[in-house]
């Protein structure tokens, strides 16, 4: 669907990997946004690895997340790419666990809200079996609270998912293509509403986040689905 961009490359560090794609942030020491292509063909019954570890593959001199930088905050390591979309294999499970993948959740947020949007989600690619592109990150305030080393704590979380058929992409996405988007607080007042009340168009989202989303699709399609209101 293309790279995300905002005005700013040099807080954007891109780790491709087998899994997903991700952008970490080395100010806000999270990630950006994460990537990842889903369909029912990656949902399978292999076990969680829980295996929460740094990231090795961030090039050297950056400072690396460790669990311990979450331990005793209150704030719950929240997966990203959620380690169920990633369970066909305890190796590919297993690459959901490294905490470039992480943002500080809270409980409410991680094991809630969050979670049934996951869940929607994979509804999606099993019982109406599309291929999803999802895209999910945070949103933070100019001086964000802290954990641990540093981890910023994000205000709110954000998601897009662009539904398509098996085998299509970018070109494929038209002007009728189903897209979902929400911004979620990262807050305990988040259990008061139902997820689908935190959804919005994906505008909402780049005018959040400063970054352009979907820029493989092209200008006109964009400005038609990136405008849609659930
Ligand atoms: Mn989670
Ligand atoms: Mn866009």
């Amino acid at each position: 669907m293309g790279v995300p961009k905002d005005g700013d490359d040099t807080d954007d560090v891109l780790l491709d990997r087998d899994a997903f794609v991700l952008s970490y942030n080395p100010k806000l020491e999270d990630p950006n946004w994460v990537s990842w292509r889903l369909s029912a063909a990656d949902i399978g019954d292999v076990e969680r690895q829980d295996d929460f570890r740094i990231d090795q593959d961030l090039p050297g001199g950056l400072y690396r997340v460790t669990p311990k930088d979450y331990a005793k905050s209150g704030f719950d390591r929240g997966h990203l790419c959620p380690s169920k979309d990633r369970s066909t294999s305890p190796e590919v499970n297993s690459l959901t666990f490294v905490m470039t993948n992480m943002q500080p959740q809270r409980p409410e947020l991680n094991r809630h809200r969050w979670k049934e949007m996951e869940e929607f989600t994979r509804d999606l690619a099993i019982g109406r079996q599309k291929q999803l592109y999802v895209i999910a990150g945070g949103i933070f305030d100019a001086n964000p609270k802290t954990i641990g080393h540093g981890v910023a704590v994000p205000k709110a979380a954000y998601k897009i998912i662009v539904v398509l058929e098996h085998g299509q992409g970018a070109k494929d996405v038209t002007a009728a293509t189903e897209v979902i988007a929400a911004i979620m607080p990262n807050s305990k007042s988040v259990t008061s509403k139902p997820w689908t009340d935190y959804r919005v168009s994906i505008d909402e989202v780049e005018a959040a986040t400063g970054y352009d989303f979907l820029g493989r699709v092209p200008e006109d399609v964009q400005r038609v689905i990136e405008a849609k209101r659930p």
